[in-house]
């Protein structure tokens, strides 16, 4: 038996292998292979290969004083978190591994997990924001983000400013003095700026680094953290924690899943930005379950092989498209024609993403009969999965958008969205060849 002095001085054993292999020779290894076992050492688990998935609720303590120092960690009272698993609703073996390797993809310290996409999204606005304060955000936005902003969060006394993806500097600056002005009308701070890019389904592209110079010149050390969905370029394609962004937000039920059998979220950052949203999470539950956390470790071993693959087929794809007598345009981000845009693409995105528009010559009559030709290619909405999926934004994800925003956003009958999955390339364009001649 130990006594509470030693069980203090005497350290919790750790899941983490330390010291862990970050480096050979000096040279940082890439995230593609710290995949296969950061995080996790098969010692502390019968020497299984993989982890196991942790299917319990709680955690038993070594003793008395290391369950008080957990519950310190918890509770806030000690600062850097829980240094023990403690209960599911807090923290599992399964989601630490897999928020330690998320946030590897970003050069983030920290990262969290959760139930889905839009959980991640709610928790996190909810832990920024309180009655009188201000979001500012990009829009388009996922229509569920920008409904929870406009309808739930104004129950609680929350307004927002939104500006169109693609504004300039000096939009952005009288856009933030805006939100200013109407934060001190309502006795409350600009809470958070919270970005989408590319915008969906316009594929605008938000200048995250003009805008974290706006945040910086409008606001003293205090300024609000920028928030940036990630999901349809991250997290190979687009970085935003490198140009600026403090918090980068993902639904992993898309590219990182990629496998389309699975829903969740996640967000990433300094440690400083999800102290408050993982007390949240604490409190609200809403963490990632240990299978689908499992099943993410398993996406992320290939998450850089799929989407290689994917971005390159898009690339063929779409090359096939924007030839096609047929096709009216495309809306892929590897053929930009705006230099503004072109210039954002330029200096945050390292490839164009396997998502894009693409407008046919006609109406949803000729939408629809293309969409009911797709042979290989599912009909149905979500991306970011191995198969190629496509939908009609105007009479399916985005039907109930009044039709002066429909039009603003140029969401148009002959929109269709595609998300190119990791087929054989000339399969898929044998595919939209027949089902464009069906036209
Ligand atoms: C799908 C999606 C979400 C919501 O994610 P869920 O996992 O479905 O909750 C949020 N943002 C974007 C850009 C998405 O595509």
């Amino acid at each position: 038996m130990t006594d509470a002095t030693d069980a203090v001085t005497t350290p919790t054993p750790r899941r983490k292998p330390k010291p862990e292999v970050t480096t050979i020779g000096g040279r940082p290894l890439k995230p593609s292979t710290l995949m296969m076992g950061h995080g996790y050492d098969p010692a502390l688990s019968e020497g299984s290969l993989k982890a196991p998935i942790f299917l319990t609720s709680t955690f038993a303590f070594e003793n008395a004083a290391a369950g008080k120092r957990h519950f310190e960690g918890i509770t806030g009272k000690r600062a850097g978190g829980a240094e023990g698993l403690v209960y599911s609703r807090f923290n599992g073996p399964n989601q630490e591994i897999l928020e330690d390797r998320l946030a590897i993809w970003d050069g983030a310290e920290d990262a969290l997990s959760f139930s889905s996409g839009m959980t991640a999204i709610t928790v996190l606005m909810l832990a920024y924001c309180a009655a009188g304060d201000v979001i500012v955000h990009s829009g388009p936005l996922y229509a569920a983000s920008e409904g929870f902003v406009a309808k739930v969060l104004s129950k609680f006394g929350v307004t927002y400013v939104d500006f169109p993806a693609g504004a300039g500097r000096a939009e952005i600056d009288a856009v933030l003095a805006r939100a200013r002005a109407q934060a001190d009308s309502q006795g409350g701070k600009v809470a958070m700026i919270y970005l989408e890019s590319p915008a969906n389904p316009t594929n605008a592209l938000v200048d995250i680094e003009a805008m974290s110079a706006a945040r910086d010149a409008a606001f003293a050390e205090d300024g609000p953290p920028i928030a940036i969905d990630n999901t349809f370029l991250g997290p190979l394609w687009q970085r935003p924690l490198d140009h600026g962004a403090d918090i980068v937000v993902y639904s992993l039920t898309k590219y990182v899943g990629g496998h389309s059998d699975l829903v969740a979220g996640s967000i990433a950052g300094a440690k400083a930005w999800m102290d408050p949203v993982r007390a949240l999470r604490n409190t609200m539950g809403g963490i990632c379950d240990p299978n689908t956390a499992w099943m993410l470790l398993r996406s992320l071993e290939t998450v850089e092989l799929r989407m290689e693959r994917a971005g390159q087929n898009a690339a063929k794809v779409c090359a096939f498209l924007k030839a096609h007598p047929k096709v009216e345009r495309l809306g892929y981000l590897g053929f930009i024609s705006d230099p503004g845009q072109q210039d954002i693409f330029a200096r945050h995105c390292s490839g164009a993403g396997s998502t894009f528009s693409l407008f046919i010559k006609g109406g949803e009559a000729e939408a629809f009969r293309f969409l009911d030709s797709m042979k290989i290619a599912k009909l149905a909405v979500s991306l970011g999965g191995t198969e190629t999926l496509a939908s009609l934004p105007a009479s399916m994800t985005h039907l109930s958008v009044p039709d002066e925003r429909k039009v603003a956003l140029g969401i148009t009958d002959n929109l269709v969205r595609i998300s190119i999955g990791i087929e054989d390339p000339d399969d898929l364009i044998a595919d939209f060849a027949q089902a464009l001649a069906k036209v």
